[in-house]
This record gives C-alpha cells, sequence and structure tokens, in this order.
C-alpha cells in the first residue's frame, strides 16, 4: 500500500501517521523529519536546507527528490510506504509518480486532511517548533497555497484524492481516514 498525507503545516500528518504507519506497516517517510535530522547531524544536505527551512521557503525539488530515492531504493521488507509532507510541488508529484512506475508501483490514496488557518495557525504556535513563530508560519501558509495546493488538483484527476475534516479528534480523523481507505 501507498498512502500519501496531504495538508498544510499543522493539519495534523505527523499524528495520523504515527497511527496509519503501525496499522498497516509502512513506512513512513516524512521529509520534514528526514531533513531536521540531516540539520541536527550538520550533514551537508542538513548545512543546504537549513535556510530555506529557517524562513519557511521549501527546499530545492532536486534535493528533496534525491533523498526520497534514496531512502526507497535502501528499504527492503515493508509493505508499502506512508509518505508525509512530500510531494509539496508539482515536479516532486510527478517525480514520485516516475519513480513508482518504474518499479511498477503506484499510489492508492492521496488523504488531505482539511483543516482552516486559524486552527493551524494556534496548532503551530501552540506547537513551538524552532520555526513555528508566527512570521515563519505566516510565510509556510502561503508557501504552501502558491506552490504545494495544486497537487490536490493533480491527484484529484487522476482520482486518487479523498478530503477528509481534519478539525476533529484525533480518534475520529483517523477513523474518518480508514473508513476512506
Ligand atoms: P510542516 O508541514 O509543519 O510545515 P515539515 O516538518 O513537513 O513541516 O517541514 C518543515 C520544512 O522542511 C518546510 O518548511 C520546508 O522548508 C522543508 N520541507 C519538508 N518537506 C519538503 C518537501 N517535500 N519539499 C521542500 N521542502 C520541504
Amino acid at each position: 500500500m501507498i498512502l500519501i498525507l496531504f495538508g498544510p503545516p499543522g493539519a495534523g500528518k505527523g499524528t495520523q501517521a504515527d497511527y496509519l504507519k503501525e496499522k498497516f506497516n509502512l513506512l513512513h517517510l516524512s521529509t520534514g523529519d528526514i531533513l531536521r535530522e540531516e540539520v541536527s547531524n550538520n550533514t551537508e544536505l542538513g548545512v543546504q536546507a537549513k535556510k530555506f527551512m529557517d524562513s519557511g521557503e521549501l527546499v530545492t525539488d532536486e534535493l528533496i527528490i534525491g533523498m526520497i530515492k534514496n531512502k526507497i531504493e535502501s528499504t527492503v521488507n515493508v509493505e508499502g510506504f506512508l509518505f508525509d509532507g512530500f510531494p509539496r510541488t508539482i515536479s516532486q508529484a510527478e517525480a514520485l509518480d516516475q519513480m513508482l512506475d518504474s518499479s511498477n508501483k503506484s499510489i492508492d490514496k492521496v488523504i488531505s486532511l482539511e483543516v482552516d488557518d486559524k486552527t493551524l495557525i494556534e496548532r503551530l504556535l501552540a506547537r513551538g517548533r524552532s520555526d513555528d513563530n508566527e512570521e515563519t508560519i505566516k510565510n509556510r501558509l502561503e508557501v504552501y497555497k502558491n506552490q504545494t495546493l495544486p497537487i490536490k488538483d493533480y491527484y484529484h484527476s487522476k482520482n486518487q484524492l479523498v478530503e477528509i475534516k481534519g478539525d476533529s479528534s484525533i480518534e475520529e480523523v483517523s477513523s474518518e481516514i480508514e473508513k476512506s481507505l
């Protein structure tokens, strides 16, 4: 099974990923988590990514796609993948389709978590990660609308998209996701 968790920053992708990966034995690939690990290990990739992350801009497609390729190719013995925070641009979505195509795999569902801006900002400020300050959050939501949201149409036209209300309780959201699969 190959799933994508889609939605703005603060939509609850990480929380739902924790549940879904256990339930279906999927490898959870969060590009945000992988990047933060690279930053804390001070790797070359981390150094390059950090300046984008601190300002709420997207890391370049080239870095992200290379990183995901490595992870997919070095993984054995999983029943599928759960992508979280990736793809975030149309180019990344196309690159993912190509990678999967070449191993005769395809995306089963793209789960879009729908949450309004006011709730997102409240959640992010409460979380308090280093890039969760008001200035950076505003930019991340802008970047999301301009660069990431167009992906919804891409997946909708391929009949892969499901929209789930993301502002109810964690358990309710999980159960709605499961029903949609
Ligand atoms: P959130 O979804 O809460 O904004 P993430 O943890 O997914 O945060 O990502 C944090 C930062 O890492 C992003 O603001 C961006 O700079 C970078 N990043 C993560 N995933 C990607 C991606 N697929 N493409 C480009 N940049 C990314």
